[in-house]
């Protein structure tokens, strides 16, 4: 355990977030005057740093005391980190202060972040709204590295990601249009790392039918509440939905085709990520239903991981599966991996990408392994430490260069919180084959109404603002709920 001890609670969430890509095997813990502490047993923890704000003296004081680098048990190596607060830096407060934050600790602990003191998760929000207020490209890269203390191949990349999606949005319609999500929190078995909204389907397949009569009354209210909106892309997610049977895709699918007026859709994706729930009966489906994209996710092409994280099916199943999308018609297929899994180094990585290549498909989303507390990873860790996990420079190069090679593109970008390696999710995709729901997700500039559990909408209104609603989880509960559940997106959605 990592203690932070500070005077004050401000800036609690990058202090962590900066400390924890510093230590990424603590677990880091900050206690201030104001914090609500239920393990009384923390106290008994040694403070690992000391945050000492003093703004009238104009004083800074950052104490790390070396034992979690050092192993050392008495914490002697001590150092002091003090910053002198200047009149010319108080209106940057903040700033000033996660920079001197990240410097001492870079200083501390000799490593660098590819992404300097950046601790939010959209880092192509900086040249997006630099870009739109007209500044020029050079402009932008030196404010990345010399503010943020972002490495140059970081800024170029979210400096090119950010002039993609703003071309690639530019035809969507903002205040009129809309986006819609559709949550199928079923899959065939739950992945060793997942944090989603997902139960086996082999333990709900007597109630699905239910599950599908509660979307289809919340995909009711919103045709009706949003009849003179105009439906840009539509993402079906979850969870796994082609877990779902031919005949109930087909339902739902024919749901969205009746409910909506769709002669403007520009996008309508399924996730079909899970190999072992792919059939051709339910690819012919989708094909005719009008999907325009879909996605298989091996994350590996290599068997002895897909094991050990969980998934049930061979790395033959997903070559199976890839070429039967193919044979039906479907034209434009993504395939996700994960960098970072365990026990994997960076020639697991190159075969992986050799063996994308080989399919050729369309759009290829490279993610960093995220520890989510909710992912029975985070018991994984606890048992096996974190020495398995290898997120390198070299394999987030590999896997670029790779999809590069296939005549890619990077267009969206997103950090999460614990990533392996402190680096990025890439989506890169061919001209034409860019998913837009992935860059609206992420972008935050179109209301996306959200359908089914756990599922979360937003509603984004002209000056920017954004205000959310959530579905409940559990799958019972939604169930039994819909009514509240459609109380509350009248809520969130009539004026
Ligand atoms: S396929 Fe995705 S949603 Fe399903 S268990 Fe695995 S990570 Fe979770």
């Amino acid at each position: 355990m990592f203690i932070i001890k500070s005077n004050k609670a401000q800036y609690e969430y990058d202090i962590h977030s900066l400390v924890k890509a510093f230590y990424p095997e603590e677990e880091v813990r900050i206690l201030t005057p104001d914090s609500i502490i239920k393990d009384r047993r923390i106290l008994e923890y040694p403070a690992a740093m000391t945050l000492t704000f003093r703004e009238e003296e104009v004083l800074f004081r950052v104490m790390i005391n070396g034992a979690s680098t050092e192993k050392e048990s008495d914490g002697t190596s001590c150092h002091d980190y003090v910053w002198h607060v200047e009149e010319k830096q108080r209106g940057e407060y903040k700033d000033f202060f996660k920079r001197f934050l990240y410097t001492s600790l870079q200083e501390e602990t000799r490593k660098t972040l590819p992404w300097g003191n950046l601790t939010g998760i959209r880092p192509t929000k900086i040249p997006m709204a630099m870009l739109k207020a007209g500044k020029k490209e050079d402009e932008i890269l030196s404010f990345l590295q010399e503010k943020h203390l972002v490495s140059r191949e970081k800024a170029m990349l979210s400096m090119e990601i950010a002039k993609r999606e703003k071309r690639i949005l530019e035809p969507l319609h903002y205040e009129d249009g809309y986006s819609l999500y559709i949550g199928i929190p079923f899959c065939p078995t739950t992945c060793l790392y997942c944090s989603f909204t997902s139960y086996p389907i082999s333990a709900w397949r007597e109630r699905t039918a239910e599950y599908l009569q509660a979307l289809g009354k919340e995909i009711d209210y919103i045709a009706d509440c949003y009849r003179d909106k105009i439906l840009d892309t539509v993402y079906i997610g979850g969870g796994t939905p082609t877990s779902l049977t031919a005949a109930e895709l087909e339902w739902l699918l024919n749901k969205i085709r009746t409910s909506f007026d769709c002669r403007a859709l520009q996008e309508l994706t399924v996730e079909a990520g899970r190999a072992d729930s792919i059939t051709e009966e339910k690819l012919c489906v989708l094909r005719a239903c009008g999907v325009t994209r879909i996605s298989v996710n091996p994350q590996t092409m290599k068997q002895e991981t897909l094991q050990l994280i969980g998934r049930r099916h061979t790395v033959d199943q997903v070559v199976q599966a890839f070429d039967l999308a193919r044979h039906v018609g479907l034209d434009n297929i993504n395939m996700d991996i994960i960098l970072g899994l365990p026990e994997e180094k960076e020639e697991d990585v190159r075969r992986t990408i050799e063996a994308i290549e080989a399919l050729d498909p369309d759009s290829l989303t490279v993610h960093s392994l995220a520890v989510k507390r909710a992912s029975k990873l985070a018991g994984w860790i606890e048992e096996n430490g974190v020495s398995a996990f290898h997120n390198t420079e070299e394999t987030m190069r590999i896997a670029e260069t790779g999809a590069r090679r296939m005549g890619m593109n990077p267009y969206y970008l997103y950090r999460q919180k614990n990533m392996a390696g402190n680096f990025e999710n890439v989506g890169y995709a061919k001209e034409g084959k860019y998913g837009i729901y992935n860059i609206l997700i992420m972008e935050e500039v179109q209301t996306i109404i959200a359908v089914g559990a756990g599922s979360i909408s937003k509603r984004v209104y002209p000056d920017g603002r954004i205000e959310r609603c959530e579905n409940v989880k559990d799958v019972s509960q939604y169930i039994e709920r819909i009514g509240e559940m459609i109380e509350r997106k009248r809520v969130l959605l009539e004026d």
